[in-house]
């Protein structure tokens, strides 16, 4: 990829021209140090100028209706004459070898708009590494004027959590079921939830949802909230007849009002911010490790020597650690 100069990236982002936003998104992906360099300075010119947006997050297992849903919320939001921008968490999507958004069916009302911007997940890397370029993409969307920004994700593994360390508001999709509401439903999913939709609440299944809000109310009627001002609701919709979606948006404003009223709103960002650049000393200190000659080079054999019981992990843990720094105070020399 050609690359532009840096005032063409920050113009282009600022005026919220596609191309150059798609531009600058492809380079905070880009795996190549100078790509990285480069977007890193872009990043940090941007940076006064994001905040503005509501961050969304939207989960759901495959099927649940997360794309008929973003396609009509997002459709609605445009018609209120905000801007949507739709990014996309899917740590599968390398895997599997198409992204949950490649498809070309989805939310195709929503793609054509000219308020709206959909972007892909980036299809290479750990989940850490796309959490990270979604991230760092939402930030970039928010400098290009976007008023709403939604992340979705697949509610698989990881992916929800990192992608509720992103958002103000994180939107759990359900299913409603036959009574067995929650089972195979993790405790932890529900604790990340600042409110729970039922979908394809229509037809015969608008009783089975009924009953699915009281289960999920119930459960999380256990649960402490994470805020004292707020107690996340069971809603229900459906994506398909587009009822229930403007209730969503309300309840979307009626959170962001509460939490502002009482500073939590500021105080969860800023603590987002943080664990953020926790996440990333943590990462960076892993790769470090792992990319260290002398680590590479005695990795195996102290491997052994745990695995033989020979030497005990606490021992082999801390020759590891010392290697790394061996190899700073002695300049790349051998430590053994
Ligand atoms: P995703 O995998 O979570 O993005 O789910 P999709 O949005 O692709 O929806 C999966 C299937 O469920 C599609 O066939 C949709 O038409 C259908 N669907 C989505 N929302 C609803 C709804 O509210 N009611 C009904 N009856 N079907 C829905």
């Amino acid at each position: 990829m050609a690359t532009d100069s840096l005032e063409t990236y920050i113009k282009g982002v600022r005026e919220s021209n596609r191309r150059m936003l798609a531009k600058t998104i492809t380079l905070v992906e880009s795996a190549l140090p100078a790509h990285q360099a480069l977007a890193a300075m872009i990043l940090d010119r941007l940076l006064p100028h994001t905040g503005q947006a509501i961050r969304l997050g939207i989960s759901g297992v495959p099927g649940v209706g997360k794309s008929t849903f973003i396609e009509n919320f997002g459709m609605s939001l445009v018609r209120k004459n905000m801007r949507v921008a739709v990014l996309a968490v899917d740590p599968s999507s390398s895997r599997s070898g198409g992204s949950i958004m490649a498809d070309k069916t989805r939310m195709e009302k929503l793609v054509l708009e000219e308020k709206a911007f959909i972007r892909p997940s980036p299809t290479e890397g750990a989940l850490g590494g796309v959490a990270r370029r979604t991230r760092e993409a939402l930030l970039i969307c928010e400098a290009a004027g976007f008023d709403v920004v939604i992340v979705e994700t697949v509610g698989v593994g990881q992916s929800e959590t990192r992608v509720a360390s992103m958002v103000d508001f994180f939107l759990v999709l359900m299913l409603a079921g036959a009574g067995d509401e929650l089972q195979g439903i993790k405790k932890g999913i529900l604790e990340l939830a600042d409110a729970i939709v039922i979908n394809k609440a229509d037809g015969d299944n608008i009783e089975k949802a009924r009953l699915a809000k009281k289960a999920y109310e119930n459960a999380l009627s256990l649960l402490t909230p994470s805020s004292p001002s707020w107690r996340p609701p069971v809603l229900t919709c459906s994506a398909l007849m587009g009822t229930g979606i403007e209730a969503l948006w309300d309840t979307v404003l009626a959170y962001r009002e509460k939490l502002a009223a009482t500073g939590e709103f500021d105080q969860k960002r800023r603590r987002q911010s943080l664990d953020w650049m926790w996440v990333l000393v943590e990462e960076g200190l892993k790769a470090r490790f792992y990319s260290n000659r002398e680590v590479q080079a005695h990795l195996s054999k102290i491997q052994q020597a745990v695995e033989n019981g020979t030497v005990s992990p606490t021992v082999a843990a801390n020759d590891l650690l010392l290697l790394l720094e061996k190899k700073g105070r002695e300049n790349g020399n051998c430590c053994r």
